[in-house]
């Protein structure tokens, strides 16, 4: 093939969006040339290399709109420094098995014991099935409902998987509690909604100002949900822990000096 058609073909590619195609032309050329791959073999693979550089494109948009906090996988999370948190539900929920059923997952415990974590990796594998996924935390959530209501009420209705991190860190008001009780019942059985919290359920009631609220908020999160009590100590304290539990060590082994 003259260099001028080559060129040519390749402009072409860049004229059509076919990036793809482009980065592996000249690879899959040389072997049709020596005769390693037929023709058949060679459009084949040309079309499967654009596929897939299609796939990996749309999965980094995804990511950028999810607006994690950061990026974190399942295979970063250590199991063993949270023993009480059975590895294999974790790793059915991100099957994602869940998000066809439409189901929530519910991650509750005190700060710094993975729930944002697991979230975001249960997310970031909810992007890459090409999954519209969002994240936020309650506070932004509500401020965008206020001032956006129904345009932002759609858009969260809208999501196939919708993160609400840090659920009880604010009391909310009435018209706020409303706003999100509106929320919870839009998506209930059509998405899925994951929250973490550090609040137990039975102090719901404050987060929402009214027990009424809370019980159907509750109500409709929990009819087809997983919840994860992580109750171990905080993975952010834990070189401190040691540290700590080291000095008290010493401390109580070395020899009184009376
Ligand atoms: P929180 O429960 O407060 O949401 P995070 O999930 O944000 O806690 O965890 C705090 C930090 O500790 C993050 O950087 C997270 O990646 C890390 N982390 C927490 N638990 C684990 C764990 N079991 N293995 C690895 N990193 C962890
Ligand atoms: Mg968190």
């Amino acid at each position: 093939m003259s260099q001028l058609v080559l060129q040519r073909i390749k402009d072409n590619l860049v004229l059509l969006g076919l990036k793809g195609i482009l980065s592996g032309i000249d690879a899959s050329l040389e072997e049709v040339q020596k005769e390693t791959i037929s023709y058949t073999d060679f459009l084949d693979r040309v079309l499967e290399e654009e596929i897939s550089c299609r796939q990996d494109r749309r999965v980094q948009t995804l990511l950028k709109m999810s607006r994690f906090p950061y990026l974190k996988s399942l295979a970063e999370f250590n199991f063993s420094f949270q023993p009480q948190i059975e590895e294999p539900i974790i790793r059915e929920l991100a099957s994602l098995s869940f998000l066809e059923r439409k189901e929530n997952i519910i991650f509750l415990g005190p700060p710094g014991v993975g729930k944002t974590h697991l979230a975001v990796a249960i997310g970031i594998a909810a992007c890459q099935k090409g999954r519209k996924v969002y994240f936020t935390d309650m506070d932004k959530l509500i401020n965008d409902l206020k001032n956006w209501n129904k345009k932002k009420m759609w858009f969260y209705q809208r999501l196939s998987l919708l993160v609400i991190d840090e659920v009880g860190y604010l009391p909310l008001d009435r018209m706020e509690s409303h706003l999100f009780f509106k929320l919870v019942n839009s998506r209930y059985e059509t998405g899925s909604t994951i929250l973490t919290s550090n609040k137990s359920f039975t102090e719901w009631g404050d987060i929402f100002g009214d027990a009424v609220v809370a019980s159907a908020v509750l109500d409709r999160l929990l009819h087809h949900a997983t919840v994860i009590n992580i109750r171990g100590g905080s993975y952010r304290l834990k070189d401190k822990n040691a540290l700590f539990s080291q000095k008290e060590l010493t401390k109580r082994t070395e020899p009184s000096s009376a």
